[in-house]
């Protein structure tokens, strides 16, 4: 084997994918990646009943969204492909054969429901289940009238009955379990399809696997895959065991926590990169106060060995918090670029705006971008730019809509703005403020109804600022419009609404 470092993420293409999965897959891509090894994808499709295209697809959509590549798997190809189970059958078989030669696996004739039915009976007195090894001894021509019945029969794996499986983790320390606690697990099902240990085993081997970096839940399954090399013969990779990740309750994450599918977060309008810089944090820090760091500063200081055992809670404000931070920084040309495609789902921007409306958008998304943690977050905050047809806020109504002298206000202010042959920033800002001194109120008293006029809202960025990106005739008619409304009682707070 050449010193060369491989790994592989090898999903099972069952369902959709969970923040879990991503997670593993980017850990298994960093440790490639610091070490100039070679990442793997193989897709573990041993569940024949349950595996489907779609789900394939959105594997890959996943890791393609957070940008992580694989340098051998089913579609780019590579020396030790084919690299999807089910195309692997007869390797498995041969690996079989070397264990029925050694005795080390039997045919098992047990039906499902008797093996549910002798679990029950060692549950009632408190014996852990396992398969209790009834057909381990069975003769040959035992196995031939159980044949001659028509009975379907599965290969399981003799492992031993006594002593103990060490396992060295490179995160988890060393692991030792009891061999007399596991029964003897199938490797080859009654459809011949493998099972997981099996093919995993298998493929590990093959494919020159260096280091098994997986979920924690797999760390007892190692105890059957240790076993199963030592039978076959084989070397045992490097283990690491990646620590739970745990919704905010401290239970494992799931979905009664929420969004667990990675797309569910690409559709709350994540960054990729920021959900990459969050996920790289769940279970590692480069040991100092670092969070928000590009992705070849984590790729530069990422180890295994600084890993954490203990689990890692998915903190969702966090995981915003990082993503607004990515927003902050980000050019707005480009934030406007990934948020184009958004907005004009919402019909609140054409597909291919002309120059002029681009560099609009641009200075929208400059000014709110420091505000906004999602990007759906900046159309459902920002609608008010691109439409004039935004709710009135509780809030809104609360404090400033519903009071007699607002109407008043607001017109007056519509007669001064109508009148400005400049729009710009500093200009709507004296007209403003030279109003309230006028009126001998704090100019918060009028920059706040002329607030929840324009934009619906009592918060946002700065009202100068973001009328001057508003058309003039459009601030009037809102204005006007809102004076209308407050005057026919309209805009009165909502009773049942929780703000
Ligand atoms: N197919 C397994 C899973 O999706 C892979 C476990 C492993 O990495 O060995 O959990």
């Amino acid at each position: 084997m050449s010193g060369q470092v491989r790994v592989r993420f090898a999903p099972a293409p069952t369902g959709y994918m969970h923040i879990g999965n991503l997670h593993t897959a980017l850990f298994n891509w960093l440790f490639a990646r610091r070490q100039g090894g070679a990442m793997i994808l193989r897709i573990e499709d041993t569940d024949e009943l349950r595996s489907t295209s779609d789900a394939l697809e959105v594997i890959y959509q996943g890791l393609k969204w957070i940008g992580l590549d694989w340098d051998e798997g089913p579609d780019v190809g590579g020396e030790y492909g084919p690299y999807v189970q089910s195309e692997r059958l007869d390797i498995y078989q041969e690996y079989l054969q070397q264990l029925l030669e050694a005795g080390r696996a039997y045919e098992c004739f047990c039906r499902p429901e008797e093996l549910e039915e002798r679990r029950e009976v060692m549950r009632a007195r408190g014996i852990p289940p396992k398969y209790d090894g009834r057909c381990a001894q069975l003769s040959e021509d035992e196995r031939e009238d159980l044949r001659a019945e028509g009975r379907e029969s599965c290969i399981r794996f003799r492992v031993k009955e006594t002593g103990t499986t060490v396992i060295q983790d490179i995160i988890q320390g060393e692991v030792c379990y009891d061999n007399s606690l596991i029964g003897d697990p199938v490797i080859i099902k009654t459809s011949s399809f493998p099972t997981y240990h099996f093919a995993c085993v298998v493929d590990d081997h093959l494919m020159q696997i260096t280091h098994v970096i997986r979920a924690v839940e797999h760390l007892p399954n190692t105890q059957i895959h240790i076993q199963l090399q030592e039978a076959l013969g084989l070397q045992t990779p490097q283990y690491a065991h990646l620590p739970l990740v745990l919704g905010e309750d401290r239970s494992k994450l799931s979905k009664r926590h929420g969004a667990v599918a990675v797309t569910d977060y690409q559709e709350q309008g994540f960054l990729p990169e920021a959900m990459f810089n969050f996920l790289a944090l769940l279970g590692w820090s480069p040991g100092d106060e670092q969070e928000v760091m590009a992705r070849e500063r984590i790729v530069e200081q990422f180890s295994l060995a600084a890993c954490d055992k203990s689990p890692s809670v998915f903190d969702v404000q966090k995981a915003e918090w990082m993503n607004g931070e990515y927003m902050k920084r980000m050019d707005a040309e480009q934030l406007a670029e990934r948020l184009l495609p958004l907005l004009v789902e919402e019909g609140l921007m054409e597909p291919q705006p002309s120059a002029q409306r681009w560099q609009w958008l641009v200075q929208v998304v400059d000014l709110m971008k420091e505000r906004t943690p999602l990007l759906t977050t900046f159309v459902t905050w920002g609608r008010y730019f691109f439409t004039g047809d935004y709710e009135y806020e509780n809030r809104a109504r609360q404090k400033w809509l519903n009071r007699e002298d607002t109407p008043e206000k607001l017109e007056v202010l519509v007669e001064r703005l109508q009148l400005l042959q400049a729009w710009d920033h500093p200009t709507i800002e004296g007209t403003v403020r030279g109003l309230a001194e006028e009126l001998e109120v704090s100019a918060a008293k009028v920059i706040h109804p002329c607030r929840a006029a324009v934009t619906g809202t009592t918060i946002g960025p700065s009202l100068f600022h973001l009328m001057e990106l508003l058309d003039q005739d459009d601030v009037v008619g809102r204005l006007q419009r809102t004076a209308q409304l407050v005057r026919a009682g309209e805009l009165a707070p909502l009773p049942n609404e929780n703000e």
